[in-house]
């Protein structure tokens, strides 16, 4: 059998044949076209599915199920999505919208969750028996997988790891809080320290890097100075790595997984990132002798978001 795995961004959709293995057979994709309703680009999502379906080689007979990863959540009590903030959608159907084209099982999941999801079965935590996975990018989003299931809480609304608040009256937060750990663990929070040291210090190799305009200053730009030991660079790389690590200790102390694995595009920078993040969290773990979670990079890079989808019907 076969699965049809269904990444949905607020640019493009991408679809994917997938195998019980989580190997992807055939892609396609499909842009998104926003602002527009959701009945034509579930239409669309449906037209694709059918078309990769078909550049497979394999018919709908032999589709066990359809997943789909969502800029959103699932209400399980409804099957309906109640909302994808940058889809611009509320109380979406989904799942029946989608049955009007494809009479399969449809599941659906948070796009973070999805991804931590591929990552256990055919990425960096594969064979472990529970895993969170962290994407660090525009914000923070994180896969809880147990027992090789995606966990999303009793309601539908947990492993909203970018959103535990990490810090009483800090930076204020998309979702309306204040102190969030995406305000300082995600590539935007980078750029914003990037951009508050550079002015301060405009000698630094920042503005060499960044031709002088702090408007192009990204995550990149702060690692590659780190790297060449700029100590402006170098004071906010520390201090992204210890907001990282006091995340990351957090979830050690409250889930105790095998494996963290971080992607998305701050995990780019990797190994010099990975060891600063290590080297960060040991002294904070809090039983000091007892074995604790691997830390690690995702390795299935944008696919992962496919593959997810897909397995969330195996
Ligand atoms: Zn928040």
């Amino acid at each position: 059998m076969v699965y049809i795995g269904i990444d949905l961004g607020g640019t493009n959709i991408a679809v994917g044949i997938v195998d019980e293995n989580g190997q992807i057979l055939c892609k396609g994709s499909t842009p998104t076209l926003l602002p527009r309703p959701y009945g034509p680009i579930i239409a669309d999502i449906a037209k694709c599915s059918l078309e990769t379906l078909e550049r497979s080689g394999h018919t709908l007979d032999d589709v066990a199920a359809i997943g789909a990863g969502v800029p959103g959540i699932l209400d399980p009590r409804t099957g309906i999505i109640p909302f994808c903030t940058n889809l611009g959608w509320h109380d979406v159907p989904f799942i029946t919208e989608l049955q009007k084209y494809i009479d399969k099982p449809v599941y659906v999941g948070n796009d973070a969750t999805v991804a931590g999801l591929a990552e256990s079965v055919a990425g960096v935590s594969a064979g472990a028996h529970s895993s969170v996975f962290l994407t660090l990018g525009t914000g923070v989003g994180g896969g809880i997988v147990i027992d090789g299931k995606a966990y999303s809480g009793a309601h539908g609304v947990g492993s909203e790891i970018g959103h535990m608040i990490i810090e009483l009256d800090g930076e204020e937060c998309t979702c309306g809080n204040y102190g969030c750990f995406e305000r300082y663990a995600s590539a935007t929070a980078i750029i914003r320290e990037g951009r508050k040291a550079y002015a301060q210090h405009p000698d630094s190799l920042i503005g060499q890097l960044c031709g002088g305009d702090p408007d192009k200053i990204t995550a990149k730009t702060i690692f590659d100075a780190a790297k060449e030991s700029d100590p402006t660079a170098v004071k906010v790389f520390r201090r992204y790595v210890r907001a990282l690590a006091h995340g990351i200790v957090t979830i050690i102390n409250v889930l105790d997984p095998e494996i963290i694995a971080l992607g998305g595009g701050v995990s780019l920078a990797g190994d010099f990132l990975l060891q600063a993040v290590r080297e960060a969290v040991k002294p904070l773990v809090f039983f000091k002798t007892m074995p604790y979670a691997r830390i690690e990079l995702a390795k299935l890079g944008p696919d992962a978001g496919i593959i997810g989808a897909a397995m969330l019907g195996k």
